[in-house]
């Protein structure tokens, strides 16, 4: 039995629900002016104003030509809290280290959750009565409504006709007729489920982590979710803004084929220095590991310096700290979980009502279906984009072709490919899939390091280096011509695509132009492929051999050349062309790895980094992070020049600790995998309200991390997230030619997913691919950048406006809810040490 300790239904709920926060029964103040309590006095105001300034939101330096007013913001994201939410995420971090034994951590919603226990007690009870209700049909009957009564959750209401509201917000503007369909709205007061208090703080703190990421991609020149962007300037609040969105694109005819023109001339073709944008005569240095740029090169000092803005480490640390405390803030994480059962309810009802509606839709567009629609592999490497069986026809016929080819040097004498083979006692006959071995099996099960000897065929690591390498004694040949088959392969289908990850390890300068080399010498392009970067995060290795000093030449070694290229592209020139397709960069390892420090202010600096343990994630992708904003800015000022800008698409959220997923959040357009969002309920909530994309890859996690069943991609679908399927490592796990399509096939039928949600899938991965703007306009329609439905073009994306306007629709109402309270309670400052204790550790 349940003890009351007074106080009605609900509040009987909420201490059950506090169980990492301390406020019970404590009433809250409604004043504006709320007491800061005890931790205001420990702050004197001259540190208040040196750590947070006036406009927290302010660059530390601003773009020339940028008013500094229009970085104003009210929301004080810096207050005397700064040290309470260093104190708490210094505890998180120091327990994400020493974890693993952790049953429940602090950021997710305990299993044992009272909501849960409340809802089993529910169901229980309903069952009870219905069937009671047989027996006693009266007396229960009333029962029965007297229960529902105190149960808002029950409040659900089907509205059959239109709902006049929503249609105000995304349907006006829409000229094209869109089809009718079913909509569920709920009504009534508190209708979230949540006391409107508690609905005022959990909104603040989502606001306040929405502008955080706001501020991170605008600054990078990454692109931010338009409907978010507009719900959050309804708050009357101005960012900074780049003009990312100002770029004008030539249009594309409403009536446009769906097959972007093919370009006359190779893109490789013309690598004549001269032709390209000449020498601005800038210099760069590293300080603090991060690329500076100054106007001359014998004169490099602030006198010099180009105004080029990216977050200060003091100021990432700051923001790091509010969300780490943000994500374990219990009525928060009650908050954000309730929302994300009601979205996916809200879906399911969804579905109930309009499947059929959508269904029909799709049936009446003559000639697209899934399978002429296009896709995108939005997580693929390049070593591993074949499948076994096509790695091995290539050998074998390499084998035959080249027997005499010398491929590798072996104490100073050069070896053939025959003498290779020779050696493994191997011929062409010998070799089978399974001598190969390159396929994951259940041996690589939550053991990242079997996995990664795995890459090395016949398990000699000589054979990954002649066949899988672009920098070996061939110049990468047989790597190019085997990409060059897989390209070929994706033309032929015509509707399938790929962003390929090529590695720079930053062990050495050249690294960049010989990669660039490889690709342009070896003529290694398609229109289908795009390239992403991939940086292992392998300092500690290379520390161990001595083959970097510190972490800052690591960077250097990395930045360094594209700097070059971008102030003198006549200095680089194939780096200069192959960089044009290159999107933007990842950063790989084993996220399950231990961390043995926290990244806070007292962390060495990169130059000062010199020991061999390797810096923790968030480190890595700071400092990835920073000189990639630098230099987007040094490339957009050269935009006439024919610039493209990168953008930050790490895998994170395998495995490891919370803190990437939280960097994740602040600093990347998109991220690979995502796994751990399911864990952590605040931050699954802001990645949806943000629309950041999340690359999938089902049947890799299942041989490495998660078990296919228990993957989350159906639930975080059906919520709304912005997921999108893709493969990983065809070579490691998949069978047939066509490894998307086999990805989306498994998806579909273990999950029952239908045709519009596959087809959903598929826009998705356009949408956050890194194609350019025009090819997206003629794969997914003319206005695809726009918001709702109009964005939807059905005719080639093959997905019903019906389901984007529920998306859009459904967006929009959860960012109002949000906006609305804040709205309505006034942008005091946020009143949050209450509930910003970690409680004992478990266990
Ligand atoms: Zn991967």
């Amino acid at each position: 039995t349940r003890c009351r300790q007074g106080g009605g239904a609900s509040s009987a709920e909420e201490p059950l629900l506090a169980q990492y926060d301390n406020e019970q029964g404590k009433p809250k103040p409604k004043s504006p002016f709320r007491k800061r309590g005890s931790l205001q006095s420990t702050t004197s105001p001259a540190d208040l104003s040196s750590v947070s300034g006036p406009n927290p939101l302010k660059p530390q330096r601003s773009l020339p030509g940028t008013p500094s007013s229009a970085t104003h913001c009210p929301i004080d994201l810096r207050t005397s809290m700064e040290e309470k939410y260093k104190e708490i995420a210094e505890e998180l971090f120091t327990r994400s280290m020493a974890e693993t034994e952790m049953r429940s951590a602090p950021y997710e919603f305990p299993e044992e959750s009272p909501i849960e226990q409340l809802e089993e007690r529910r169901h229980r009870l309903e069952r009870q009565i219905s069937q009671d209700i047989k027996l006693e049909p009266e007396i229960l009957l009333r029962a029965k409504q007297d229960f529902m009564k105190i149960d808002s959750a029950a409040d659900l209401e089907l509205i059959n006709e239109k709902s006049v509201e929503n249609d105000d917000v995304v349907i006006q503007e829409k000229e094209v007729h869109i089809e009718e369909f079913q909509r569920v709205s709920i009504s009534g007061e508190e209708k979230c489920g949540v006391p409107f208090t508690d609905l005022v703080d959990a909104a603040k703190c989502v606001v306040k982590a929405l502008f955080i990421r706001e501020k991170y991609i605008n600054y990078s020149l990454q692109s931010f979710c338009k409907t978010t962007a507009h719900a959050l300037q309804e708050l009357g609040l101005k960012v900074l803004d780049m003009g990312v969105y100002d770029v004008a694109e030539t249009p594309v005819d409403a009536d446009a084929p769906v097959h972007p023109p093919v370009s006359e001339t190779h893109p490789y073709d013309n690598q004549d220095p001269r032709s390209m944008p000449g020498d601005t005569e800038y210099g760069c240095k590293m300080v603090g590991g991060v690329l500076h740029v100054y106007t001359k090169k014998t004169n490099m000092d602030k006198s010099t310096e180009l105004d080029l803005p990216y977050p200060d480490l003091k100021e990432y640390i700051a923001d790091l700290n509010v969300m780490m405390a943000l994500v374990i803030n219990g009525p928060v994480k009650s908050f954000c979980y309730r929302r994300l059962q009601y979205l996916s309810s809200k879906f399911q009802m969804h579905i109930l009502l309009n499947e059929m509606k959508e269904l029909a839709a799709q049936k009446k567009v003559p000639h697209r279906d899934f399978y002429n629609i296009r896709k995108v592999d939005t997580h693929i490497h390049a070593s591993s984009c074949m499948n076994q069986k096509h790695l091995l026809r290539f050998i074998k016929r390499a084998m035959k072709k080249y027997p005499e080819e010398i491929v590798h040097i072996e104490h100073g004498r050069g070896q053939t490919l025959k003498e290779v083979f020779e050696s493994m006692n191997l011929t062409a006959f010998d070799l089978s899939v399974d001598t190969l071995d390159m396929h994951a099996d259940r041996n690589t099960f939550h053991r990242f390091d079997k996995f990664n000897s795995k890459y090395n065929p016949i398990g000699e690591s000589i054979l990954r280096e002649i066949f899988i390498k672009t920098d070996n004694h061939v110049e990468g040949k047989y790597f190019a011509h085997i990409i060059k088959e897989v390209m070929a392969d994706l033309e032929e289908s015509k509707y399938q695509n790929s962003e390929l990850r090529l590695s720079i390890y930053g062990r050495s300068r050249d690294e960049w132009d010989k990669l660039a080399q490889w690709a342009v010498g070896h003529s290694v392009y398609s229109d289908n492929v795009r390239w992403l970067v991939q940086v292992p995060r392998l300092f500690d290795v290379y520390r161990t051999k001595k083959q970097l000093a510190n972490f800052q030449e690591m960077l250097e070694n990395i930045f360094m050349p594209l700097f070059e290229a971008t102030m003198n592209p006549r200095s680089h020139p194939e780096l200069h062309l192959f960089l044009e397709h290159v999107v933007g960069f990842d950063s790989v390892d084993d996220e399950s790895k231990p961390e043995h420090h926290i990244f806070n202010l007292d962390s060495p600096l990169p130059g000062d980094w010199t020991e061999e343990d390797n810096p923790p994630y968030s480190y890595y992708l700071y400092y990835t992070y920073a000189n990639m904003t630098v230099l987007n800015h040094l490339r957009r000022e050269n935009r006439r020049r024919g610039f493209n800008t990168f953008v930050l698409r790490p895998h994170c959220g395998e495995a490891g600790p919370i803190h990437h997923l939280v960097s994740g959040f602040m600093l990347t357009e998109n991220i690979s995998h995502g796994l751990l969002l399911r864990k952590a309920p605040v931050l699954q909530y802001l990645y949806y309200l943000a629309q950041i994309g999340i690359a999938m890859s089902p049947l890799s996690n299942n041989s490495l991390f998660l078990s296919y069943h228990r993957n989350p991609l159906p639930e975080y679908l059906s919520r709304g997230l912005m997921v999108s399927l893709s493969t990983d490592d065809p070579l490691q796990f998949h069978f047939t030619k066509e490894p998307l399509m086999e990805e989306y096939s498994i998806a579909t039928q273990v999950w029952k997913l239908s045709s519009c949600d596959m087809c959903e899938l598929a826009r998705n991965s356009v949408l956050m691919s890194g194609f350019s703007q025009k090819v997206k306009s003629y794969w997914l329609g003319p206005s695809y950048y726009k918001e709702g439905p109009e964005s939807n073009d059905i005719r080639r994306t093959n997905v019903p406006d019906i389901r984007v306007a529920y998306r859009c629709e459904t967006l929009s109402e959860e960012l109002q809810l949000i906006t609305h309270a804040v709205h309505t309670d006034g942008l005091d400052p946020i009143d949050e040490e209450d509930s910003l204790t970690m409680g004992p550790l478990p266990g």
